[in-house]
């Protein structure tokens, strides 16, 4: 603690569990030679795309300070105005629950992991088998929506971890690849929150996680190409080694 400067003394003081995860953040950000700006691919067309530093989602403080029925409530309220604005008939039996559907929609469904509360648990196993070699989660199906256009990016996740003392069921890496999307997000930060994410929970530092994804942003309005899809990457630990790296992307058939 004594090496700690005084704003991580503060976030310690503030939120003692997410204390590793901030100094961990500072080892990633020294540590892991692949920047965004190795794989960013520039497919948008008068987009206003930018970074910003961090790996977070950028959230109000007060974010949940509304439960989620009254978020329904009052999205539900503000959709029926920007569909009444559009000149849609709200009367129509087809339309009339369309704001509340959609509002329960965001809430529940498509943006759910912008809530902690809906973090999955990971819960370990200890490595009894002494499993050190890599194991690879590949193909997990991702549904995400652009932060820029609130439309979708479909896409896979593969992910692969090499473990030290412990393990995890299989499908928490899923869980929680699942849960990183469901938030409005740019491809480049959903993959680093997994991985990052991963060194976290996991207890080791030999993460990847590579992901694919089609940007219906890019498919169906703007510059309309169907044809391209973005890569994004994250390799920590001994996934920066060229063997163990080529060895992950051999299993992912690349
Ligand atoms: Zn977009």
């Amino acid at each position: 603690m004594k090496n700690m400067n005084s704003r991580f003394l503060l976030e310690a003081i503030k939120k003692p569990n997410e204390l590793q995860y901030n100094s961990l953040d500072k080892k990633l950000e020294m540590n892991n030679s692949l920047g965004h700006q190795d794989l960013w691919i520039e497919n948008s067309d008068d987009d206003s795309d930018h970074f910003t530093n961090t790996s977070d989602t950028p959230m109000r403080s007060d974010a949940f300070e509304l439960s989620e029925s009254e978020k329904i409530t009052s999205i539900s309220k503000h959709f029926k105005e920007i569909l009444h604005i559009l000149g849609m008939d709200l009367t129509d039996e087809s339309l009339c629950d369309t704001p509340n559907r959609v509002a329960k929609m965001y809430v529940k469904e498509i943006f759910k992991g912008l809530n902690p509360a809906n973090k999955p648990e990971m819960k370990l196993f200890s490595n009894k088998f002494k499993y050190n070699q890599m194991l690879v989660e590949k193909n997990i199906t991702i549904y995400s929506y652009c932060e820029h256009h609130l439309v979708p990016i479909i896409g896979k996740a593969h992910i692969a971890y090499i473990p030290e003392n412990y393990v995890i069921g299989l499908s928490k890496l899923n869980r929680i690849a699942q849960y990183y999307s469901r938030r409005p997000q740019v491809q480049e930060r959903l993959t680093v929150q997994i991985g990052k994410e991963l060194v976290n929970s996991l207890k080791t530092n030999h993460v990847a996680v590579v992901i694919e994804a089609d940007h219906l942003c890019v498919a169906s309005r703007g510059i309309q190409d169907i044809q391209s899809s973005t890569v994004t990457s994250f390799y920590n630990g001994s996934f920066n080694d060229e063997s163990i790296k080529s060895e992950f992307l051999k299993y992912l058939g690349k």
